[in-house]
């Protein structure tokens, strides 16, 4: 068992958002630090180290100066198989994730979720609804600052954290007060040996320690979810959401969404008045609604909350109408699962922009919504061929781009008026941007250039 007594020396590896965090509150509960980083730095964050007198390394890691360590924190974004974590492992160095750390500092109630799509929205989503409430919460993990430094710097009663399987590989003894389970769909298989099944075991990680007195709120028709939850049986009370009625305590009939846990009134909003539009975003606000109702917020805050959120940037994002074609920016749609919901979610005929760093895609799954609402196909990336050969057969139009400009200029001109021009790409951004946030700000500026 961890104790701070016998911790010594903390090494962090990564020195990014959660690194840094993680090293700021190392250094006040007393540990030696150090920080090493095989990149640059940003010049953000190494202010803040040498603000705080962290020592560091960038563009290296310094084996001797590592492996001493009698624990390390590591960032999410380094793999499993990288040389040094291969070497932390071999010697049987404790490596865990920055939540992990900081979880031990903090008595703070912790809403937990993750998924594979879905995250950030109702992450987001239920941080409104906390602070509608007048809570002293924050939000943590892959949004906003990392649950350490705020650990460090201002005490909370509530954390909601967005937790990625990444986060969840390197997490042991934490516990969820409410965990939240919003969908398993491939994503991430080139971290996870390309077996679906070692990235499903992370997402159910976040059951991981919990009772009866924890709740665990999870879509009951996600085929993967159900199937593990026969198989492991969480020890946590279930509280199920789903479109249909059933044993659900959140679902939608007619036109109407049911949120209602027992001990509590039950809440219903009429579908066309919550703010975020589209099945999965229904799925979001009952995962939001349950949270909320748990921790006894009122139905007239949570119902304020789910029909005026206005939701996240890059997700489904309406931009402009230029010439009566609408263009819509989903660029957070970074897996095959994401985009179907998109597409799913168009009402008019649609050019697709899609493509950039596959990460072991299937593109079957949006065959049937391609050939019902797709007028064109913009493939977008550095090696468009994997995506040229699986449309080939579709007799689509087709145009192969490898920057933005080109990809907005060949959909505005396949588009007819009344169509969208929907970025929605399916993979991740690095081939051609820093980052989807990027891709979609080159999005919004080549549509307002047309
Ligand atoms: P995450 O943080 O898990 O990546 P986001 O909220 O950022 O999720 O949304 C990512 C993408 O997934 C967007 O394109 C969004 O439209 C889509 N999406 C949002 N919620 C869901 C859901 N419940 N199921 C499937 N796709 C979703």
């Amino acid at each position: 068992m961890f104790s701070p007594l016998t911790m010594k020396r903390i090494v962090i590896l990564g020195a990014g958002e959660s690194g840094v965090g993680a090293a700021i509150l190392a250094q006040q509960k007393g540990f030696e630090v150090f920080v090493s980083d095989f990149s640059d730095i940003k010049p953000l964050y190494k202010a803040l180290l040498q603000q705080h007198h962290i020592p560091f390394e960038e563009k290296q890691h310094t084996l001797p100066l590592i492996l001493s360590a009698q624990e390390v924190i590591k960032s999410p974004g380094i793999p499993e198989n990288a040389d040094i974590i291969l070497r932390l492992r071999e010697q049987h160095t404790p490596v865990i994730s920055e939540i992990e750390f900081a979880a031990r500092y903090t008595k703070a109630k912790m809403i937990c979720i993750t998924g594979s799509n879905g995250k950030t929205t109702t992450t987001s989503l239920i941080f409104d609804i906390l602070r509608r409430a007048g809570l002293n919460v924050g939000l943590a993990g892959n949004i906003g600052n990392s649950l350490a430094l705020q650990v460090a710097q201002q005490e909370r009663d509530y954390y909601v954290i967005e937790l990625s399987s990444f986060q969840l590989d390197d997490m042991y003894d934490f516990r969820a007060d409410i965990a939240i389970l919003l969908n398993i769909t491939p994503d991430h298989l080139d971290r996870y040996n390309y077996e679906f099944q070692n990235y499903v075991d992370a997402k159910l990680r976040i059951t991981r320690n919990q009772q009866s007195t924890e709740a665990f709120i999870y879509w009951s028709e996600d085929p993967v979810i159900s199937r593990e939850i026969e198989k492991l049986h969480p020890r946590a009370t279930l509280y199920p959401f789903g479109l249909s009625h059933g044993h659900n305590m959140a679902y939608t009939s007619a036109d109407t969404l049911t949120i209602h846990i027992p001990s509590h009134e039950p809440l219903s909003v009429p579908i066309p008045e919550l703010s975020l539009k589209g099945q999965h975003n229904r799925l979001n606000s009952m995962a939001a609604g349950l949270a909320a109702q748990l921790l006894n917020i009122r139905n007239s805050v949570i119902r304020e909350a789910l029909t005026t959120f206005e939701g996240v940037p890059h997700r489904l994002q309406y931009v402009a109408t230029v010439r009566d074609i609408r263009f819509i920016n989903d660029s957070k749609a970074t897996n095959v699962n994401s985009c179907w919901y998109a597409l799913e979610s168009m009402t008019t005929p649609t050019v697709l922009i899609l493509g950039g760093k596959d990460k072991g895609n299937d593109y079957t799954e949006i065959d049937q919504l391609v050939k019902e609402k797709c007028r064109a196909l913009v493939f977008m990336g550095l090696h468009n061929e994997k995506l040229e050969q699986h449309f080939a057969s579709f007799n689509l139009p087709t145009v192969s781009t490898d920057n933005i400009h080109d990809a907005v200029l060949a959909a505005y001109q396949a588009a007819l008026p009344g169509d969208t021009v929907l970025l929605s790409p399916c993979c991740a951004s690095f081939d051609l941007f820093r980052s989807y946030e990027h891709r979609g700000e080159m999005f919004v500026k080549e549509v307002q250039s047309l």
